[in-house]
């Protein structure tokens, strides 16, 4: 094992154990050369997706301690991206008038029961929860 220099694609070096073959080793530095942006860069590119995602659905901020509100905030924007996905999914391809203004209802009343979940520790409690469980029991909230 040694250190290597990668450069990366996006055109940043970042320092990378790298482990193995020497075969492997090459494939790798050329791999990231060609293809792949530094961590710093992925990062920027993670962080820019949450902030989407609380523009997209303007998120409040998330209480806690300031470690905490960031692992919530990238917690909250994986869960509302995966809720949207399962409730687009689950949307009846056909649905009579009456039928499609209730689903939006309850879409939009769940959604607004999570918008209204600003406790950092709420998402993070729920970080191994599939967005299909999140909105059961947000729409199963709703019923009550
Ligand atoms: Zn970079």
């Amino acid at each position: 094992m040694a250190k290597y220099n990668v450069t990366y694609a996006c055109g940043h070096v970042a320092e990378k154990q790298l482990y193995g073959p020497m075969d492997d080793r090459q494939r790798y530095l050329a791999w990231a050369a060609r293809s792949a942006n530094c961590p710093s860069c992925r990062q920027a590119g993670a962080d820019q997706a949450i902030s989407d995602i609380e523009a997209e659905h303007e998120l409040p901020a998330l209480t806690g301690s300031e470690k905490q509100a960031k692992w919530g905030r990238e917690i909250r924007a994986e869960k509302i991206a995966g809720v949207v996905e399962f409730v687009q999914k689950n949307r009846p391809a056909t649905m009579t008038d009456e039928q499609a203004t209730k689903f939006d209802q309850q879409y939009s009343a769940v959604m607004q029961l999570l918008y209204g979940r600003t406790e950092a520790g709420w998402w993070i409690d729920r970080r191994s929860a599939p967005g299909q469980e999140i909105a059961k029991a947000a729409f199963a909230e709703t019923r009550r």
